[in-house]
């Protein structure tokens, strides 16, 4: 929803309800990242007339103090970065305790096996395509080789944990992202900067 008109929040909400299958909100908190995306008010007000289920991606220091506020949001998924947090299995079974799916996230400079340790804890990861921090950025494509080895070591071990990938998605790399793994693909500026979002959507789908 970054990428969406905000003096025209409804129509992009409506776009997701009608076409999408989850709403990603991007929270930055101009700390953990250097932009500031938005806050409770607006994702209060998306959850007024959500009909998908909400994803909260939090790029912000001390996640585990807005787990309660997000989950009070109605929010179903919930990540939050691996560097942000100083325990993270503690804020993954905060969120976990709240019954809302838990997510980590990694920026492209980490490498995937740093969330070995914590994949039996997660409900999903979250691979970062571009640096965290602000939309519209040009897709990484060293990001195809880290979700294969991060998908072959989910399925070695049996996990049901799909892969969110975010970050420059669009129609020139979806087939492939999924090719290699992904489950979830968070598509912003591609979707809300086409001349026909809905088609664009729909195709991202296929
Ligand atoms: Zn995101």
């Amino acid at each position: 929803m970054l990428a969406a008109d905000f003096l025209h929040l409804e129509e992009g909400a409506g776009l997701v309800n009608r076409h999408a299958d989850i709403f990603h909100l991007d929270i930055m908190d101009g700390v953990f990242v250097p932009n500031i995306s938005y806050g409770f008010p607006v994702v209060d007000a998306i959850s007024a007339v959500a009909e998908k289920p909400m994803d909260a991606h939090l790029m912000i220091v001390h996640p585990e103090r807005y787990v309660e506020r997000f989950a009070d949001s109605g929010v179903s998924m919930l990540s939050f970065h691996l560097d942000a947090a100083e325990k993270p299995s503690e804020v993954l079974s905060i969120i976990r305790g709240r019954g809302v799916k838990a997510g980590l996230a990694i920026n492209p400079d980490i490498p995937v096996g740093k969330l070995y340790p914590y994949l039996d804890s997660c409900d999903f990861v979250l691979l970062m395509s571009v640096f965290a921090g602000f939309g519209g950025q040009k897709f990484i494509e060293e990001s195809y080789g880290r979700i294969s080895t991060l998908k072959a070591e989910i399925d070695r071990r049996g996990l049901s944990c799909p892969i969110e990938v975010d970050g420059g998605v669009s129609r020139h790399n979806a087939r492939a992202l999924v090719s290699a793994g992904a489950g979830i693909l968070v598509s912003g500026s591609a979707v809300f900067r086409a001349e026909n979002p809905a088609a664009e959507i729909d195709f991202l789908r296929g």
